[in-house]
């Protein structure tokens, strides 16, 4: 285990046979499109996104946004920025997208809203996380990975001060790494 990380809250193999669950599901429930347009939210959702799309077998295209929502902190900053200059043409597209985690809300609202004012014919929701609290924005995930309490984790894609994206696992940091 890493130095900084206090507590693994979710192991790798966990994570593994929860992707094998929700790849089968997205694999079902889009069986029937004959193209699925995948969205993917940067950078939390980089491992997520690699290691479950490498599991369903349906003709998909992959496009990937650059959102921020947190500023270095712990904390979400209230506001979602959009940071591509360009935008993928989801015009008509059923739209899987993907990001680590819902905590407030915030992003999945901003970003499936504006999905759909660019013309998505559908958007449906897939996180590895979801955080158990009162939301900012009313949001739940169609898909969701792991439900888990209130507190800030690292780790699969997620990020403290950049750092941490690439643990297997998902976990808590030590409290002296964060108020340092
Ligand atoms: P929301 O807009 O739902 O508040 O937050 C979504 C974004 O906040 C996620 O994409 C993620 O980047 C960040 N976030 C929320 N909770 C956590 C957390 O516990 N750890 C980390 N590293 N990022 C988080
Ligand atoms: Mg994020």
């Amino acid at each position: 285990m890493h130095e900084d990380i206090a507590k693994v809250l979710i192991a790798e193999e966990v994570i593994e046979k929860r992707l094998d669950v929700i790849a089968r599901k997205v694999h079902a429930d889009f069986a029937d499109e004959d193209s699925l347009q995948v969205v993917a939210l940067l950078k939390g959702a980089f491992v997520f996104m690699a290691d479950l799309l490498r599991r369903v077998p349906l003709r998909l295209e992959v496009e990937c946004l650059n959102v921020a929502s947190y500023h270095g902190g712990t904390e979400s900053s209230g506001q979602v920025d959009f940071l591509d200059r360009k935008l993928p043409d989801v015009n008509g597209r059923c739209v899987l997208l993907i990001d680590d985690i819902l905590d407030t809300g915030r992003t999945l609202a901003a970003v499936t809203a504006k999905l759909r004012e660019m013309g998505a014919r559908e958007v449906k929701t897939c996180v590895l996380l979801t955080k158990d609290k009162k939301r900012a924005q009313e949001v739940e995930a169609d898909y969701s990975g792991f439900e888990i309490g209130d507190e800030f984790v690292v780790g699969y894609g997620l990020d403290f001060d950049g750092k941490y994206r690439n643990l297997p696992y998902v976990g808590v940091l030590d409290p002296s790494i964060i108020s340092s």
